[in-house]
């Protein structure tokens, strides 16, 4: 049934010359990506993908926080950059005049403030790519069509099972269905269709991975191809796999390679530092796993 929608590669290795830095590389010439934090004491997520952002390559990541969270985030940031982001009108002004290339949205935001933001980066002239993640996924349960209408070619979604079924109840209940109660559908017929109806690129997580694009396009990272990482079943490394993917989308990947290339990374990061593996340690594994790469 898999062969419905075409071959599905395996999430393949990428190539290092994709992911290195030119002799003449200059900051801005790597992207600026812009990650939402939540208020004070909900700002721990936005740091780890700020984090994951800036050790996978763009040139500049700001976190962007309301006014209750500046303390907190001042008293932590070291490369980071600073924005005061309190409504839809600052988020409109900050995408007007900084040249930022891609957004991570949801990771500790807060569903009330992914609600009212969500929707301003979308619509946004200067149409940034975006991950949508945890908070910005789950802000949309009740009214999924009006994101699906928002989104465009330029985002990705990555959500773990729970926020899938939120979005796409009907497509999560045929998965997980009974085969008596009808064809269940695969993972990957799953995401397929997901993509297919969000209109961007959809990143299904779990111990299995499925990647796909509106065009069918499919990849999947895992553990029955020796893929997955369990020691990736701990909080916080969900907030890692968006800035990993918001940092490559700042860069300039397109979303299905930026959605592949970061699952992969993941993986890759959680395989190489083993057991004990807490989500900070990712992103400070990772130069050792690009290092690596052949
Ligand atoms: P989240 O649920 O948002 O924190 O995301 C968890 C991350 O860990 C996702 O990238 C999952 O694909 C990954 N993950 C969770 N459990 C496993 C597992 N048992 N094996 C491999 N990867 C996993
Ligand atoms: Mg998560």
């Amino acid at each position: 049934a898999a062969q419905a929608g075409g071959a599905v590669r395996l999430v393949a290795p990428p190539d290092a010359q994709s992911l290195t830095k030119a002799e003449t590389a200059h900051k801005f010439g790597h992207g600026h990506a812009l990650i939402l934090t939540g208020g004070a004491g909900t700002t721990g997520a936005a740091r780890l993908a700020a984090r994951a952002a800036l050790r996978i390559g763009a040139g500049v990541v700001t976190l962007g926080v309301p006014p209750s969270a500046q303390m907190e985030v001042a008293a932590q940031i070291t490369a980071l950059m600073l924005r005061r982001i309190e409504d839809g009108k600052t988020l409109y002004a900050a995408l007007t005049d900084k040249r930022i290339t891609a957004l991570c949205l949801g990771p500790g935001m807060g569903t009330a403030r992914a609600r009212d933001l969500v929707p301003v980066v979308l619509r946004h002239e200067s149409a940034p790519r975006v991950v949508l993640d945890a908070d910005a996924l789950t802000a949309f349960a009740d009214a999924p069509e009006t994101l699906f209408g928002l989104l465009h070619e330029g985002c990705v979604l990555t959500p773990h099972g729970g926020e899938f079924a939120r979005l796409f109840p009907d497509i999560a209940a045929r998965l997980a269905a009974p085969a008596t109660q009808g064809p269940a559908y695969s993972k990957v017929e799953a995401t397929r269709e997901a993509a297919k109806r969000a209109g961007c690129v959809v990143l299904l997580k779990g111990a299995d991975t499925v990647i796909a694009a509106p065009d069918g396009a499919c990849a999947i990272h895992a553990a029955a191809y020796g893929r997955a990482a369990p020691w990736l079943a701990t909080a916080g490394a969900g907030d890692v796999l968006a800035g990993f993917v918001a940092g490559l989308l700042a860069r300039g990947f397109p979303p299905m390679q930026a959605a592949e290339t970061a699952a992969w990374l993941h993986g890759e990061c959680a395989r190489c530092f083993g057991p004990g593996l807490i989500a900070e340690d990712l992103p400070e594994v990772l130069p050792k796993v690009l290092r690596a790469l052949p």
